[in-house]
């Protein structure tokens, strides 16, 4: 579900382009008909997990390590025992971490490696883990399409501000977006949560006394949750009242313009993935439910802004609500009053030119 419609013709465009900083963005009809598909042009950090569809428990496979620790990684095993290292032996604890998971994406539980499971896993996400403390806090996958049922989640505690009026600051050095740029987007994503909630966000110089400070990172930048290249893991931001919103600076991010029209097929769009960030630093885990604001993982090329009603009734349970917004809304409900909250909130230009920050520019940057 989270590979995304890349046509095949937008594909070798973003191939023919591997590396670039600022690229006019194409209409796909403009291109030339008839090309083969190729594949993109970063490599996921796990993709090796594909060779592992059809493991189940017993199995020893080489790569099922690797697998454990992305498990690890996102909350689903406790970390390796005395050695430190996981081992290749699909055991008990990794079943039940898996029918966890499966849960959690509204898979089919089966406690095996299949075909969904396994596609599901590589796709890029926040990493922010999904079950803290042995439970899962993604709410029961089951659950979904019962009306009324929230499918948001809290962290551990119900962390939570405890003033209305946050101030943030976006300290970067370590993207090719321009600051400008990056204070329309980040002004038109904290928007989108102040219409549903009393909140007001206010940028501020990063050396003043921020609430909230915002940066891109590349690799390891020692908060113990290194980024890991193109795809794999986007960006992570903590929990209440910590403050920071970490995006990982070697991503292809579109910041200005319609990230559909993208030439890369990994370009992602920044205003989406801050929507979600936002979500975290204000006490919203993740949200079993795809349509969600909240929900892990996000295709590439793909624009996501609006809060749906499951996260609304979720930072409205939370905190008090703007009278605005008339408690938890349906859907279609949710989507207009917040895209004319957007709307007001700022404009956005529909073409433009890619801002990215592709990875061998990022890198270099960052080091
Ligand atoms: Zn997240
Ligand atoms: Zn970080």
């Amino acid at each position: 579900m989270v590979t995304g419609g890349a046509s095949p013709l937008v594909v070798l465009l973003a191939a023919a382009a591997a590396v670039l900083v600022v690229l006019p963005v194409s209409p796909a009809s403009a291109l030339p008909a008839g090309l083969p598909d190729i594949k993109p042009p970063f490599p996921n950090p796990w993709s090796a997990f594909k060779k592992l569809s059809g493991c189940h428990f017993g199995d020893e496979r080489r790569g099922l390590a690797k697998l454990k620790d992305y498990l690890w990684h996102f909350g689903y095993i406790p970390e390796a025992s005395s050695s430190g290292r996981f081992n290749d032996l699909f055991d008990a604890d990794m079943e039940l971490a898996i029918k966890t998971y499966q849960s959690n994406f509204g898979l089919r539980v089966t406690g095996e490696l299949d075909v969904a499971t396994v596609t599901q896993m590589m796709a890029p996400r926040c990493g922010v883990a999904d079950v803290v403390n042995g439970t899962s806090t993604m709410g029961n996958s089951s659950a979904v399409g019962l009306r009324g049922r929230g499918l948001f989640s809290y962290f551990s505690g119900s962390p939570m501000w405890s003033k209305k009026t946050l101030k943030y600051a976006i300290a970067t050095s370590e993207t090719s977006i321009d600051m400008a740029t990056l204070s329309l987007v980040f002004a038109r994503a904290f928007a989108r949560w102040s219409a549903a909630t009393m909140f007001s966000f206010t940028e501020t110089a990063p050396d003043a006394d921020a609430d909230i400070t915002i940066g891109f990172h590349a690799g390891d930048h020692g908060d113990g949750s290194a980024f890991d290249g193109p795809l794999g893991t986007l960006a992570h931001a903590f929990s209440p009242t910590d403050g920071r919103l970490h995006l990982d600076a070697t991503e292809t991010w579109v910041a200005d313009g319609d990230v559909t029209l993208a030439s890369s097929a990994d370009a992602f769009d920044l205003e989406s993935v801050a929507v979600h960030e936002i979500g975290h630093i204000l006490g919203l885990d993740h949200s079993s439910l795809p349509d969600s604001i909240m929900y892990p993982t996000i295709a590439p090329r793909t624009m996501k802004v609006n809060l749906a009603a499951d996260d609304v009734q979720g930072i409205q349970s939370l905190y008090e609500g703007n009278p605005n917004l008339e408690g938890a809304m349906p859907p279609t409900t949710s989507s207009r009053v917040m895209d004319m909250a957007a709307a007001v909130a700022l404009s956005r230009p529909r073409y433009g030119l890619v801002g990215a920050a592709a990875a061998a520019v990022g890198l270099a940057l960052a080091l």
